[in-house]
């Protein structure tokens, strides 16, 4: 039987300086040589086993690393101190003055006014085009293009992307593709359907405990490398450095990491398909009416399920904050951006996480003052909770008091 990514996680064994089951924490900021040769040659090439300096590499962080490289089928991956610390290393890494990129036009709010905003100090010009269309994704390349950019499942959207249409155009035009695929760890592997570099916010789903922001680079030893070279690497000279603290306690919360997503996803489903009955509008990729649903069948792993995010419009901004407070009241979860936490999580986009975005460029992608973005929680009894939702719904007027009887 083939391994999965879950069963190569499970596989990685460490052990601890004295024997212990999870591997010991480097309590080093930097490290000695037993001789100078040794250490000039660790600065100019990484020779193996050899730490020099905690923000180039540390233990605890390399462990972390080689995780997530499990989880994604890469060759190597390297952490950083945030979502954000990956994705600007990943993009100044492959873009010098005067590049283009061609990204999804839904993406994570700092990403975007990252590209927008940020890189016109370096006059790098991002085309923001709908990724759904390889032909609008292959009309926008030109000659400065230096990579393909999107989500897996986008932010907040969750539109989906057919990472294997966009791997084979990327291939064509000799370009990477780099896929954040924070909304969707292990139901998705994009290395496998042909993405060349993956990021992940950490802080989301695979730490999911909220209590630390934490980024990923997934890809070729190569590319990790180069992350790290001590004259020309992003990751290094940016200095968005992991601590070891932090690498060690997130490695430790990835041990459970596929037991959540299950969870998670059953009881995202179990809400938006209660949602659609009542009449809400609902989007989820595991409907058969959202436009990604195909795609996301197609090259999903059916065992973790179409994921935990899920989003409701409730016609208006003042709807949907009555309601946010009103769940928050109830206990049903906190009224918070992120994601992937124990507890559902619930924001509006438009005025919180994508607020980065123009009002108008909002609207034309469909991300309506209404919206509500929800991360389900690990809850026991699903039905409990959607109960009290639906509740809180009528309370609001959102849903009409006539389908509380069923
Ligand atoms: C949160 C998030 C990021 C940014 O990650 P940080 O850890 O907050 O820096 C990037 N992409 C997506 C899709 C996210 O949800």
């Amino acid at each position: 039987m083939k391994n999965k990514a879950a069963d190569s996680l499970q596989d990685l064994q460490y052990f601890g300086e004295f024997g212990g089951v999870n591997p010991s924490i480097s309590d080093s900021s930097t490290y000695t040589f037993l001789s100078a040769k040794t250490m000039f040659d660790t600065f100019e090439v990484n020779t193996e086993g050899c730490y020099l300096y905690s923000r180039h590499s540390s233990p605890s962080n390399l462990y972390l690393g080689e995780a997530l490289a499990a989880l994604e089928g890469t060759e190597s991956a390297n952490v950083y101190a945030s979502g954000m610390g990956a994705i600007t290393s990943v993009i100044l890494q492959l873009c010098d003055a005067g590049d283009h990129i061609v990204s999804s036009r839904t993406i994570y709010g700092g990403t975007y006014a990252f590209m927008k905003n940020f890189l016109k100090k370096f006059n790098i010009k991002t085309s923001f085009v709908d990724t759904t269309s390889i032909k609008a994704v292959e009309k926008a390349i030109t000659e400065h293009t230096k990579m393909i950019y999107c989500e897996a499942v986008s932010n907040p959207l969750l539109e989906v992307a057919d990472i294997e249409a966009l791997a084979k155009l990327a291939k064509k035009h000799n370009l990477p593709l780099v896929v954040d695929n924070t909304f969707s760890p292990l139901t998705i592997a994009p290395a496998k359907l042909g993405a060349d570099i993956i990021i992940h916010s950490l802080t989301k789903f695979i730490n999911g405990t909220s209590d630390c922001v934490a980024g990923v680079v997934c890809g070729t030893a190569d590319f990790c490398l180069s992350l790290k070279d001590v004259n020309s690497g992003a990751g290094m000279l940016l200095g968005s450095t992991l601590d070891s603290l932090r690498a060690a306690s997130i490695l430790k919360n990835m041990r459970t990491l596929h037991i959540r997503m299950k969870q998670h996803s059953a009881n995202a489903f179990y809400l938006a398909k209660k949602f659609q009955e009542d009449g809400l509008t609902v989007s989820y990729p595991g409907l058969s009416n959202h436009p990604g649903h195909e795609v996301m069948t197609k090259q999903m792993n059916h065992e973790y399920g179409y994921g935990g995010l899920l989003t409701l419009n409730v016609g208006s901004l003042e709807n949907a904050n009555s309601l946010m407070e009103l769940m928050q009241a109830k206990k049903l979860g906190y009224l918070a951006v992120s994601l992937g936490f124990y507890k559902t999580l619930f924001s509006a986009p438009g005025t919180s996480t994508s607020s980065e975005i123009p009002l108008e460029e909002q609207k034309e992608m469909g991300l309506s003052e209404g919206l509500i973005r929800f991360s389900i929680g690990l809850d026991n009894t699903i039905e409990r909770t959607y109960q009290i939702m639906k509740e809180c719904m009528m309370q609001l007027h959102i849903l009409p008091e006539k389908t509380l009887q069923n």
